[in-house]
This record gives C-alpha cells, sequence and structure tokens, in this order.
C-alpha cells in the first residue's frame, strides 16, 4: 500500500511548481513586495483515486491521529510519522446554543481535545514529521501562543531540540507549555525581529520552521498547513457525508481555514461529496485584513491598524494569499467579532453546552451567531464552527472567575441565604 501520494509542491497563485523539499519561503518566482503565495502540496489523484476509496480511510480507527489520512498528506514513510493522537476531536451538535442563536444545525468541532489542547497539533504533527524526513536537527517557530506550545511538544516527541522565539508580552500559562517541553525560549524585543532571527537560523544554519518567518508572510510551513486538511476530512465523515452550507474557522492568517476549504476541494474532485461549503473567517476586531481586503475592490491584502485585545490568538495586522483564495474561491466571507462579543459567546458556549473555549476560539460561534441574526443564514443552515484551542490557555485574561465570593459554615439557613433565587426543587 502506498503511504502518500504527494507528488510536490506548487504556487496557489502562477502555478510554478517545485519538488518536495525545503520551501518554507512562499513562491519565489511570483513573489513582489506586497505579496509572497504560499505553495500547497499536489497528489496524484488519478492514481488514488484507482486504489483508495473514501470508506477504506474513513473506516480506520482515529488513534492513528493525522495519518488516518497519510494518502493525502506530504510524509512518504512510517518511521517519520509521529503522532500524539491529535485528531479526531469530537463533532457536536449544539442544541441549546443552536436554539439560542436560532440555528437548528448547529455544530462545533472542538479541537480542544487535541493534545497540546489546540488545532495547531495537527498542523505540528505534520510539519515536525516532514522535518525528520527531510533529516531537520532543530526545529524553530517565532510563536506568542498556541503554536509555540504545539511546536515545543511535538519537537520534544519527535527528539528534536526547539528553539521558540517570543514577545517578552508572552502569557504565563503559554510560556509554561513552551518551557515544560523543553523548547529554548528566546524573548525578542519586536515580532519582526523574531522572524529576521529564525529567517537566518532557517537559511544558515537549516533549522526546521513550523511557522512562517518571511515578510511579507507566505503563512506557514507548506506540509504544515496540509495537516489541517484533516479538519475538513474529519468533518465531512462525522456528518455522514453531509456537507455543511458554512464552516467558520476563528481566523488570523488564515492557515486553518484554507486546510479545511482544501479538504472539501479534494473531496469534492475526487467526487467523494457533491457540494462544496463556504467558508467564513471570524476575525478580531483588532486587526481584522481578510474582512478589509474583501472590502477593497481589487482585494489587495494590506496591513491594517491593530489595537489592545484579549483575542491574541487571531488578531493580526496582515493576512494570507491562501486565506483570502479560501473565502473568495468559496464565495465565502470574513467578519469581525469585539472583545465583548468574543467574552459573552465564551462564557455563553461554556455554560450552554459545557465546552469552556479560548477567547480567540469562540470568534466562530459569535460570527455564526451575527450572520443568523443579520439574515445571512437559515435557521435550518447547517453550521460547523471550529473551535480551535481550550479555555484554560487565556482563563487569566478572560477573567471569568468570580473569586468574592461568601463561605459559609454548615447551616441551611446561611446556605439559603447565598444561594439566591436558584430553584432547588
Ligand atoms: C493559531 C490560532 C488561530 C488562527 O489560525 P490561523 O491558521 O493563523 O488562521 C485561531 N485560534 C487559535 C486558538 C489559534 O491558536
Ligand atoms: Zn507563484
Amino acid at each position: 500500500m502506498k503511504l502518500s501520494y504527494a507528488t510536490g509542491l506548487r504556487c496557489l497563485k502562477c502555478d510554478a511548481e517545485y519538488p518536495l523539499g525545503r520551501f518554507f519561503e512562499g513562491c519565489t518566482r511570483c513573489r513582489t513586495t506586497d505579496l509572497i503565495a504560499n505553495l500547497f502540496v499536489s497528489y496524484d489523484y488519478e492514481k488514488l483515486e484507482t486504489k483508495v476509496k473514501r470508506s477504506t480511510i474513513a473506516e480506520r480507527p482515529a488513534s492513528l491521529g493525522v495519518w488516518k489520512y497519510s494518502e493525502l498528506l506530504p510524509v512518504g514513510g512510517h518511521d517519520f510519522m509521529i503522532t500524539l493522537g491529535e485528531g479526531g476531536t469530537p463533532l457536536i451538535h449544539c442544541k441549546r446554543l443552536g436554539a439560542h442563536l436560532g440555528l437548528r444545525n448547529l455544530y462545533v468541532k472542538n479541537e480542544s481535545a487535541n493534545p497540546t489542547w489546540s488545532f495547531k497539533d495537527r498542523l505540528c504533527a505534520v510539519a515536525v514529521s516532514k522535518g525528520l524526513e527531510l533529516k531537520a536537527k532543530l526545529v524553530t517557530t517565532a510563536s506568542t501562543g498556541n503554536l509555540g506550545a504545539s511546536t515545543a511538544a511535538y519537537a520534544a516527541h519527535a527528539g528534536l531540540p526547539s528553539i521558540i522565539f517570543t514577545l517578552p508580552t508572552v502569557s504565563r500559562t503559554m510560556l509554561a507549555l513552551m518551557q515544560v517541553y523543553g523548547a529554548k525560549i528566546i524573548p525578542v524585543s519586536t515580532a519582526e525581529g523574531r522572524w529576521k532571527l529564525m529567517s537566518e537560523g532557517v537559511r544558515v544554519h537549516s533549522w526546521y520552521p513550523t511557522g512562517s518567518y518571511t515578510v511579507p508572510t507566505a503563512s506557514g510551513n507548506p506540509y504544515g498547513v496540509q495537516g489541517y486538511k484533516t479538519i475538513g476530512y474529519e468533518i465531512m465523515e462525522q456528518l455522514a457525508w453531509k456537507v455543511p452550507d458554512l464552516i467558520v474557522h476563528p481566523t488570523c492568517w488564515g492557515e486553518g481555514m484554507f486546510g479545511t476549504w482544501l479538504a472539501a476541494k479534494e473531496y469534492y474532485d475526487l467526487g467523494w461529496i457533491d457540494q462544496l461549503p463556504q467558508m467564513l473567517a471570524a476575525e478580531s476586531e483588532a486587526g481584522g485584513p481578510l474582512s478589509y481586503a474583501l472590502a477593497e475592490p481589487e482585494h489587495r491584502l494590506l496591513p491594517v491598524k491593530t489595537k489592545r485585545t484579549i483575542a491574541s490568538s487571531i488578531a493580526t495586522s496582515i493576512s494570507s494569499y491562501q486565506g483570502l483564495r479560501a473565502v473568495i474561491d468559496s464565495s465565502g466571507n470574513a467578519i469581525r467579532m469585539s472583545d465583548k462579543e468574543l467574552l459573552e459567546m465564551q462564557k455563553e458556549i461554556a455554560s450552554s453546552e459545557g465546552i469552556f473555549v479560548e477567547a480567540s476560539s469562540a470568534a466562530s460561534v459569535a460570527a455564526a451567531g451575527k450572520l443568523r441574526q443579520e439574515g445571512s443564514l437559515d435557521a435550518s443552515d447547517t453550521v460547523v464552527c471550529v473551535l480551535t484551542s481550550s479555555g484554560l490557555k487565556d482563563a487569566q485574561t478572560s477573567q471569568l472567575a468570580q473569586l468574592r465570593l461568601p463561605t459559609i459554615d454548615a447551616n441551611w439557613q446561611q446556605f439559603m441565604q447565598v444561594l439566591g433565587d436558584m430553584d432547588i426543587d
């Protein structure tokens, strides 16, 4: 059995082809000072079609992690495929939350069920495995959040050292994760400074990057982005091949959303599904470059102003060509959510469904709710919101705990006094 049908890399913009090697800076042929298009992996779909059925893949156990889908991933040998059991996350029909938002068929894909509690594990499983295949000696990334934590964990599992360039403002929780997995953490005074150092490491010392480091950004290790396709494959399987009308991603650079979109396109082109979903990018109001690009007549990706926000995982001044393509090619859209909307929805998802996610992650559900309110979604539409990470990652910033609660003695009267108007019978 062939493990992978990957044949090469191709530019998303100009179709230039590259071999499956160390290409982490996007397409060098069509790059301009304003835009670098990322590469994506091409596969021999004709051959795959004759050997593999959708059921062959779907029937494999989730314990294989992302490698359940190895034929459509770019790693060619069992020895390189590392997994911490990422993927196989639950797709949950949210009836109460759905009723609240006026959406009967609202589903969430709970990515906080991943090994480091975020969807970045799908990217890192594939990126670091490809690194092993390409004989990487050291893994690196620039991150203040989930990408850093996940990179550190997967590098540790692969037995490779890692260096994470971060910022002095990195949160304690994220820092603790990166450190406990054994990464060398280097705070750098500016965001661009981190990329400069990373670029030198990759170019001169052959370090292996899990994220982007070019200006403008090509956005993402092209092999890692392939790992995100497994979100899309799983959603289609879990809905028994009924394609959702809309898939919503909390979006920073749009790598995750692009991966999910690629998955849908691949299954559609293989004839395994009969319809394509629309993609909605849920961005933060403290940025939101895709929303601006869509509003701009020529859809140019220009840097936008950012401001302070609790949505640190999705707030960005720049987006990517692949993110733009996912929304345009799917006739989708992008929408910006405020901190207030995110914090309210974070609480709502937890209290009405029992799922506690990062405030940034709540953007997907908040965005779906907003579209429904505006009337651009029907009550019967099937909507899948990706919840990208766990609420424990930013519990401090979100200030959810009410610490000033009175302590009482074991006395029923006192108890009734503090209980308030809750009905206990
Ligand atoms: C990284 C991240 C995102 C954004 O991912 P992109 O692929 O850059 O759009 C969203 N949510 C969380 C929690 C993240 O860590
Ligand atoms: Zn190109």
